[in-house]
């Protein structure tokens, strides 16, 4: 594989003008940018520049509105609904967590509902948001099926993921964000591409046997991690990101998408706790003791330390050669 340096602010500019290019007004182009620059900056090279050919594809086959107009209501003090317009998550999320915030931070808890959005990012940025405001934070969202329920070899759980971001004084926040499939299926396609095998257990190839060739788990079924255990998180949020907030489950989220490569529309269920408020001001001591005692464990590092640390290198960033000139040839 052969990569080519470019520099953030590149990188937003690169993804910035693909999306105004395949027609987004210049919020929802700015928001997707933004998006994919911080997913390389972070290195969550799946939902970065990789994603950017079908956030286009999704614009120009119109299943995503380039031009989505996201409405925040209070249908009680502590239960906030966004309707994403049929727009880009990240979109419906620079009008809606500060709200839901400002409603934590009052009543001690506030829950959103999010529908009508296509979700095609990680996930740590909507909590890492909500706990830089002292929150303590959960969010997940499904996709269209391609995960085998424990015991099955079909898919019918997407590979849902689920973040969470617990809030600390003197540190950025604690998070983890994880797919509740073995591997999430950007990893897949990225292994697939750069010709890796990946471990037994991540999938099976259409005829249900295990193997470790991701073009084979493409054409067959991802398994949850964690054997019935992740299977059951995995339904969980099927239930929250769907039903849960008005919208469906993956395999009907699936039935209604065109097949355009983009991600499908859906839901996401997002949940935001003021500690101060339920713990009666009493949770940092304690916390903190854990977290200090947790990452002092010989072996242990701290979900989002590598991200961190990646984040603090403001220089450019090596991206795949052939994904870099077909973005650039589009431009052109
Ligand atoms: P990983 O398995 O890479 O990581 C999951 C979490 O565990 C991260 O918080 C990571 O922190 C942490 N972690 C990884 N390795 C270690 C370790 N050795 N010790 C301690 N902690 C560790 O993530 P996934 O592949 O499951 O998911 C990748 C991304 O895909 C997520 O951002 C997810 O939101 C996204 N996704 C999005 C979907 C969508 O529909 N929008 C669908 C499915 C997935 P760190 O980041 O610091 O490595």
């Amino acid at each position: 594989m052969t990569t080519k340096p470019l520099s953030l602010e590149d990188i937003f500019l690169l993804a910035r003008n693909a999306m105004l290019n395949a027609g987004a007004n210049e919020e929802n182009a700015d928001a997707i940018a933004d998006t994919v620059m911080q997913a390389e900056r972070d290195g969550s090279h799946s939902h970065g520049l990789f994603r950017v050919p079908g956030y286009v594809a999704s614009l120009v086959s119109g299943k995503v509105n380039g031009n989505a107009n996201p409405k925040i209501q209070s249908r009680t003090p502590v239960a906030l609904h966004c309707d994403g317009d049929h727009g880009y998550a990240p979109v419906a999320h620079r009008r809606s967590l500060h709200v839901l915030a400002d409603a934590a931070v009052d009543n001690g808890i506030s829950v959103l509902s999010i529908d009508r959005i296509h979700h095609f990012a990680a996930l740590w940025p909507e909590v890492e948001t909500l706990a830089k405001r002292g929150l303590v934070a959960i969010a997940c969202v499904s996709y269209t099926p391609n995960v085998a329920p424990f015991g099955a070899k079909q898919p019918l759980y997407g590979t849902n993921p689920l973040s969470f971001a617990w809030p600390r004084p003197d540190a950025p926040p604690l998070v983890f964000d994880m797919a509740t499939a073995a591997m999430a299926m950007g990893d897949i396609q990225i292994a697939a591409r750069d010709g890796r095998s990946v471990p037994i257990g991540t999938g099976l190839d259409a005829r249900g046997h295990a193997t470790t060739d991701p073009s084979e788990i493409i054409k067959g079924v991802l398994l949850p991690f964690g054997g019935y255990k992740g299977s059951h998180i995995a339904m969980m949020v099927e239930l929250l990101a769907g039903p849960l907030v008005g919208e469906t489950v993956s395999f009907v989220s699936k039935e209604r998408d065109n097949g355009d490569g983009g991600p499908p529309q859906g839901g996401q269920f997002v949940i935001a706790m003021n500690p101060e408020i339920l713990s009666g001001g009493n949770w940092i001591e304690q916390s903190e003791g854990f977290i200090s005692r947790l990452s002092k464990m010989d072996g242990v590092r701290l979900p989002a330390e590598r991200r961190y640390l990646n984040r603090k290198n403001t220089g450019p960033r090596q991206v795949n050669s052939d994904l870099l000139e077909q973005l650039q040839s589009k431009l052109k």
